[in-house]
């Protein structure tokens, strides 16, 4: 199994991450317990790097490879926001969507459109970047939440040609589709026939 370290402190995602990739041979695995980096960049790409460069800069067992991931919400009626702030838009993920919805409040059909986007940045130990993938989620935003499934913003985010929010998905559906889901999967296309050793 080939290893990468995911710079994440989350082992969902490292499961989530997982459940892809390990029947590709491709394991994520945490990073070291000292892992703390500071996304202070203007771009998801930006902190993305900013998350896998701290992973290699705290690396104690000689592991090669680090990954990093970052994600938001860009709302066309707020000129992009949340975008880079979608994890700090509001204290709670509760207030984060009722804050949302208020902001949409006098917004127009189409002007509802939105999309999830993910950065995925590849690097090795000397913090080289090694491959990076953009994976986007086209949908528009609900006037109410729908479903349970998934996290943040998915019950308010209605899923482009599916009439279904993307906490209505099932999560192998999710995986398809999202914008995390796509990004990983041309992301470990590319490290199946890069021949990394
Ligand atoms: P991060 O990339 O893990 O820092 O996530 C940034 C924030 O974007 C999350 O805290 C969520 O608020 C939002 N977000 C990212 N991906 C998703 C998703 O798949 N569903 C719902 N919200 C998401």
């Amino acid at each position: 199994m080939f290893k990468i370290v995911l710079a994440t402190t989350n082992p969902h995602k490292v499961e989530e991450m997982n459940n892809v990739s390990i029947p590709l041979g491709v394991e994520f695995v945490l990073p070291d317990k000292n892992f703390n980096p500071i996304e202070d960049g203007t771009t998801f790409e930006e902190n993305s790097y900013a998350k896998a460069l701290a992973a290699a800069q705290c690396e104690k067992s000689g592991r090669k490879y680090f990954m990093a991931d970052d994600s938001g919400l860009c709302v066309d009626f707020l000129n992009g926001a949340p975008g880079l702030k979608s994890a700090r838009y509001a204290p709670s993920a509760q207030e984060r969507i009722q804050k949302l919805l208020s902001a949409l409040k006098n917004a127009n059909e189409n002007e509802r459109n939105a999309k999830f986007v993910c950065s995925l940045v590849l690097i090795d130990q000397t913090g080289s970047i090694l491959n990076k993938t953009i994976g986007v989620c086209k949908g528009k935003i609900a006037h109410n939440e729908h479903g349970h499934g998934g996290f943040g913003y998915d019950p308010v985010f209605i899923v482009k040609d599916k009439n279904k929010t993307m906490a209505e998905l099932s999560q192998e559906e999710k995986g398809k589709i999202s914008h995390r889901g796509r990004a990983l999967m041309d992301m470990l296309m590319w490290i199946k026939c890069a021949d990394l050793k």
